[in-house]
């Protein structure tokens, strides 16, 4: 009898086993902080049918005092809600320990993925360590983390930013001085985007057709440190400048202020990025020559699928790898727009980004485009 009871007990538990292998999922665990991915896949965004439980997603934000930050934060919250996740938003204001701060304090209330904006691309490395500490993914949105083991990086060709940004300065001024004005020295992207204005401007510089008349970095982007830069540039130089590569509008705005108190507004080449609402007037208006439209709401929907998929250890599609002086970390880069007065209205207008009224405002009907 005895003997029985035990062949009937293994047999139940070998039946057991057996059962609850089958409904084992194989996919990464969310805690295991892996996104597998696929180097070879060049498709921009990722699986759709995503959610399989609620999830929680933290999202910490640098500034959302400059305006291209609440767009992002907009679009990103609305795709994780469709997509049924939380999301709990926090911003630093551009101070790295209340960044950190906030990461951890998220990480407290239990979220399942932390989606960050470093202010600074260093010191965001110690937020990463305390989210892996408790097994919990971190997505790098539009800004690299440094040093660190970040499960993937959602952004822009930022190198490309760059390049589009001195292309179209010297297409109109071929030869000149120029005024290089760097967006935050504590921003990855802000060397990405000097990199690329390199690539383009370097054979003038070589040629001796461009004159590099000063090169500065305005902290935190703030427009009003741009302002000042500008302001003691044309002191130093007599006015002399005939470009500036204005790494992002905000910059730009302020560059613009400085070159308006002299009359120089519109005379002077100027780039921008991002597709601001004031940044767009001054393209229409003539003051500002060019922006980088980056479609945000791709970036910020594809990162909020990115998130949720990472969240539930689904697999990651990516396009290759950064190396982000630690590890290769996988990358989804999407592609940047060039915009001028001229293409205004097909891409900016078009896109539903601003709305034509807002950005022609200041423009004479008789001299707006046909919509
Ligand atoms: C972004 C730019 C933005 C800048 C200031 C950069 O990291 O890529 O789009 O203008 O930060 O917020």
């Amino acid at each position: 009898m005895k003997a029985k009871l035990v062949v009937l007990f293994m047999i139940l538990s070998m039946l057991l086993f057996v059962l609850s292998a089958c409904g084992q999922d194989t996919a990464p665990t969310a805690n295991d902080g892996s996104a597998s991915t696929n180097g070879q896949d060049q498709g921009q965004s990722t699986n759709k049918d995503t959610e399989t439980k609620k999830i929680k997603i933290g999202m910490s934000i640098d500034d959302l005092r400059l305006e291209r930050w609440q767009h992002d934060r907009d679009f990103f919250v609305q795709r994780a809600k469709e997509l049924g996740a939380d999301v709990i938003v926090q911003s630093a204001n551009g101070d790295d320990a209340q960044q950190l701060a906030q990461v951890e304090n998220m990480l407290s209330q239990g979220v399942d993925v932390m989606v960050i904006i470093p202010h600074s691309s260093d010191a965001m490395a110690a937020a990463v360590d305390a989210a892996k500490k408790e097994g919990v993914p971190v997505l790098a949105y539009d800004r690299l983390i440094n040093n660190s083991d970040v499960d993937v990086y959602v952004s822009f060709d930022n190198v490309r930013v760059g390049e589009m940004q001195a292309e179209y300065l010297v297409k109109q001024v071929p030869k000149g001085n120029y005024f290089l004005l760097g967006g935050s020295p504590t921003d990855n992207n802000a060397k990405l985007f000097r990199q690329g204005q390199m690539n383009i401007l370097q054979p003038y510089i070589d040629r001796g057709d461009i004159k590099i008349v000063g090169d500065q970095w305005a902290k935190d982007w703030q427009a009003d440190a741009a302002l000042q830069i500008m302001e003691n540039a044309l002191t130093a130089n007599n006015n002399k400048i005939d470009a500036v590569v204005a790494s992002n509008d905000s910059t730009a705005g302020g560059a613009i202020q400085a070159l308006a108190a002299q009359g120089l507004a519109g005379k002077v080449v100027i780039s921008g990025q991002d597709a601001d609402l004031a940044a767009c007037q001054r393209i229409v208006e003539g003051t500002q020559s060019m922006t980088v439209y980056k479609p945000i709401k791709l970036l910020a929907t594809t990162s909020a699928e990115v998130a949720i998929d990472l969240a539930n250890g689904k697999p990651i599609k990516t396009q290759g790898k950064i190396n982000n002086g630690k590890i290769d970390v996988p990358a989804v880069l999407l592609t940047p727009i060039q915009v001028d007065k001229q293409n205004m209205m097909d891409t900016i207008i078009k896109d539903g980004f601003h709305p034509f009224e807002e950005v022609y405002k200041n423009v004479p009907e008789d001299q707006r485009p046909k919509k």
